[in-house]
């Protein structure tokens, strides 16, 4: 059965670690990341972005898959399935298909717009007993070729935000999507610790967990960060798995073509990568 994620959140900010949430793309990355939360006994997040969802046909057919998964699977870990960076649309959208968690990022509206969509969300999500995060400060990223550095959430805004009755809340402290830059100044642990203190002590979210040396990451942790988004890693891994496999020629040797063995290596890579950061954020047996 599907849960909401505030339960092991709150579970999470008190125990200082932190529950991953790992972006799916399809049938296998749902399977790598749901047995390997359930080998580990690690509570977890699927976070499926708009694109991916439409990828995957729709977000009924994602709730469908995920559901009947977690019951094929035997799943008894905690297991959320997430909207990530969802518009106000997609938000309902995804209410509607039986999510049981959004992600509003209205951090691109002005702080009152901002609010006002994320006020009525709130109430939606709440009244299905599904959870919500919301964004402050843009987190930076790739576009056309240009890194922008990430922006750095104001506190009073995010206290504003938090006070709407968000169950967690992403506040961007220089953090990015994607590969980080050579030049990249680090996160801004000072402006964690501020959002920290201004908001109550809400579970914070870090995105763009791909490449945040493991140092920083702990840090964060100990300053409330209690959600980190990993998206990139698990496809980079997954990429190079596949590619070593077709390299080496064994898609050409006896049924090696078959789609369930060709894909196998970026599946055992998925799984990998995500025990690898389930075990740096401290999630491991704590479902
Ligand atoms: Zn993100």
């Amino acid at each position: 059965m599907l849960v909401n994620a505030t339960e092991m959140l709150n579970k999470a900010r008190d125990g200082h670690y932190a529950v991953g949430h790992f972006n799916i793309n399809n049938l296998e990355w749902t399977k790598a990341i749901l047995q390997t939360a359930q080998e580990l006994q690690s509570p977890v997040i699927l976070g499926v972005s708009e694109g991916a969802g439409k990828y995957m046909t729709g977000f009924k057919t994602v709730t469908a898959m995920v559901d009947a998964m977690v019951d094929s699977l035997g799943i008894t870990v905690p297991v959320a399935l997430h909207l990530d960076h969802g518009t106000y649309e997609g938000a309902k959208a995804c209410l509607a298909a039986g999510f049981s968690s959004i992600m509003f990022d209205g951090s691109h509206y002005a702080i009152e717009e901002n609010m006002e969509k994320t006020k009525e969300l709130v109430a939606l999500a709440h009244a299905q007993g599904a959870s919500i995060e919301a964004e402050v400060g843009a987190i930076g990223g790739e576009e056309d070729g240009v890194i922008g550095a990430g922006e750095v959430a104001d506190p009073a805004e995010c206290a504003q935000i938090a006070g709407l009755g968000v169950d967690f809340l992403a506040a961007g402290i220089g953090n990015i999507h994607g590969v980080y830059p050579a030049n990249w100044k680090g996160l801004d642990f000072d402006a964690l610790q501020r959002i920290h203190e201004a908001t109550g002590h809400i579970p914070l979210v870090l995105h763009g967990g791909t490449g945040i040396p493991a140092d920083m990451i702990k840090k964060a942790i100990s300053l409330g960060v209690s959600k980190i988004n990993v998206n990139t890693e698990c496809q980079l891994s997954f990429a190079a798995a596949v590619r070593k496999y077709v390299e080496e020629g064994k898609d050409k040797q006896g049924k090696g073509f078959d789609p369930r063995k060709l894909l196998a290596p970026g599946v055992e890579a998925i799984k990998a990568t995500v025990k690898e950061k389930m075990e740096l954020f401290g999630s491991v047996g704590k479902a």
